[in-house]
């Protein structure tokens, strides 16, 4: 079956990977921990394997989104701590506990029920509690913060292991959003100490924010897509290398005469003899259909290719123009390092789009391979 989606190939680089984690290292110096975000299948990149490498590179803790991915980790035997940062429902609370899984708490009703189910299976769940500071989007509001660390101090079968928020606009360094944010986290960490919690681990810092912010880093880090090799804002003295590489293959290649349109709706017509490859792959495999006579794409890894026409669901068109013995089964690389008009970053001044939206789309039908 799963040949079937595999239409495109992606080639997930770790020694990139493992490059980037150590630039983070590099960056935040010896003392943060570096909780490492795999969420949404590693940003496209795979769960498992990305997994598996952060922890020989030393991450104490792994940040996933939700309930379902950690129980796929654990299925393949990932015994480590994992971080559920995107929230849970109620009814995953026994999930929770039976996976051994560590939830962000972002209500007093989801606490409420944890501790109701921990407290009747006799165990103890271990927390972080998730403070909205000012992105509007989980956690307590920072308004409501006293009163929630209160009620939730007479949770006994609670464990508050963390504390955490997270930063809307860090990227942007002259943004008086992310110092007014960490003010109120400031405020937050203080009224918790002052209930009596005693967190083990203290984080806010996304991959912008490891960059630009030294005081956001606290104790912990989660970096995600500077990882994945597309730091979000420039980042000095430190190079950051994709890991993911998406390619395809031309599955046919002729000889268009001139005056043809080229696709639906002829948004391209041929303005002499050209001769033209059919790749395969489309925007039911996240090739935007922003990228129709806007993209390009790499063949034998030097000569750039322009899309012509509308994008299709399964497969487009390019110019063979410049490369006459291009032939079907040819090899062309879609999106990857090694050109910039076809880097994430490229694809995305192209799309309307950003990097993270990229890796995720293409990432999620490409069948993967880990080298
Ligand atoms: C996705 C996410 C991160 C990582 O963000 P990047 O910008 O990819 O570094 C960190 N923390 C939380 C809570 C997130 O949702």
């Amino acid at each position: 079956m799963a040949d079937l989606f595999s239409i495109l190939k992606a080639t997930i680089d770790l020694l990139a990977f493992r490059h980037n984690f150590r630039e983070v290292r590099k960056i935040v110096g010896k003392k943060p921990a570096i909780l490492p975000i795999i969420k949404a299948d590693g940003y496209g990149h795979g769960l498992v394997p990305l997994a598996k490498e952060s922890l020989k590179l030393g991450a104490p803790m792994l940040g996933i989104g939700t309930v379902a991915e950690g129980i796929e980790l654990r299925h393949a035997k990932i015994a480590s701590p994992i971080l559920v940062i995107d929230g849970i429902f109620k009814d995953e609370a026994r999930e929770i506990l039976k996976h051994h899984l560590t939830p962000v708490i972002f209500s007093h009703d989801i606490a409420l029920e944890l501790n109701r189910i921990a407290g009747k299976a006799g165990k103890t769940v271990s927390v972080h509690l998730k403070f909205d500071t000012g992105m509007s989007r989980l956690g307590f509001l920072f308004g409501e913060s006293g009163k929630a660390l209160k009620k939730i101090r007479k949770l006994k079968n609670l464990h508050v292991e963390g504390v955490m928020t997270h930063l809307a606009s860090s990227p942007d360094s002259s943004s008086p959003q992310t110092e007014i944010q960490l003010a109120r986290f400031n405020k937050i960490i203080e009224m918790a100490r002052n209930e009596g919690f005693n967190p083990k681990w203290i984080h806010a810092a996304n991959s912008g924010a490891i960059i630009n912010f030294p005081s956001s880093r606290y104790n912990m880090v989660r970096p995600g897509i500077i990882l994945y090799g597309a730091p979000p804002c420039p980042a000095r003295g430190v190079a950051f290398k994709q890991v993911m590489t998406v390619s395809s293959r031309l599955i046919s290649v002729k000889n268009i005469p001139h005056g043809e349109g080229v696709g639906y709706n002829a948004t391209y017509v041929t303005p002499r003899t050209k001769k033209v490859g059919l790749v395969v792959g489309g925007y039911a495999h996240g090739v935007n259909r922003l990228l129709s006579n806007n993209g390009f794409v790499l063949w034998k890894k030097k000569s750039l290719l322009p899309m012509l026409g509308n994008i299709c669901m399964d497969n487009f068109m390019v110019d063979l123009s410049k490369v006459p013995t291009a032939k079907a089964g040819d090899e062309v690389i879609l999106m990857g390092p090694q050109n910039d008009k076809v880097s994430a970053k490229g694809w995305a001044d192209l799309t309307n789009s950003i990097p993270y939206e990229i890796f995720c789309s293409l990432g999620k039908s490409a069948k993967k391979v880990w080298k």
